[in-house]
């Protein structure tokens, strides 16, 4: 087995038992291997293993990785999405975790297909953060309805940096509350440090990358 399997079984393995004490299905969890800066032979390995989800954060970077692998890959972009990039992101990409603005929907519309979308939450009002404060996210998620490119699939939010996961449970539970609130399902949260939080606050999408490929550069 490769380190990348190795890990990749240990996550899933991870996740199985969490949701066993949280009284989840393991089905209800996807796990989205974030493989920014990591190679086309890295994802492959990975793809051997079973892995079907990818996320991507650079366009011209992702767009070589998706020519150059299986068609029934489902790649994720969850990197800050540049308005005047998100129509191709829209053609290449299934799902777009970071949606923030209405220039971004009108971009995303002009790709001539049905993408799912989360909006991304900057839950502690972090300067240093993109994404959308609380308090603007109803009248936000009504004017997604204008674009029916985009369905509204779920709310994404990036917990605090911080080496104590326990630190992000609150905003884990904030997201889903938010989510209750404007009547959407999935939430994309966590990530290597705190999947395990976010899978018992109730993510549907965790976004892993270096527990999975390694330390990045
Ligand atoms: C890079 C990235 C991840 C993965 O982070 P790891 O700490 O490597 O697991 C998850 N979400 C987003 C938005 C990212 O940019």
């Amino acid at each position: 087995m490769t380190s990348i399997a190795r890990n990749l079984a240990h996550i899933n393995g991870r996740t199985a038992q969490v949701c066993r004490e949280s009284g989840r299905e393991p089905g209800e969890v996807t796990l989205i291997a974030v493989s920014k800066t990591f190679s086309i032979e890295d994802i492959q390995q990975a793809y051997i293993a079973g892995q079907r989800h990818f996320g991507e954060s650079r366009l011209q970077e992702a767009k070589l990785k998706i020519e150059a692998l299986p068609e029934d890959i489902i790649w994720h972009f969850i990197g800050h999405l540049q308005s005047n990039k998100a129509k191709k992101v829209a053609e290449l990409f299934d799902m777009v975790h970071a949606i923030e603005s209405e220039s971004q929907l009108k971009e995303i519309s002009k790709a001539n297909r049905q993408i799912q979308g989360f909006i991304e939450v900057n839950i502690a009002k972090e300067p240093q953060k993109a994404g959308i404060w609380p308090e603007q996210l109803d009248e936000f998620a009504k004017s997604v309805l204008h674009y029916p490119q985009v369905h509204l699939t779920g709310l994404m939010t990036i917990g605090p940096i911080t080496d104590d996961p326990e630190l992000a449970r609150r905003y884990f539970r904030e997201l889903r509350n938010l989510a209750i609130q404007v009547g959407v399902e999935k939430l994309s949260m966590g990530m290597s440090q705190d999947f395990d939080v976010a899978i018992q606050e109730g993510a549907t999408h965790v976004r892993v990358g270096s527990a999975i490929f390694g330390v990045r550069d």
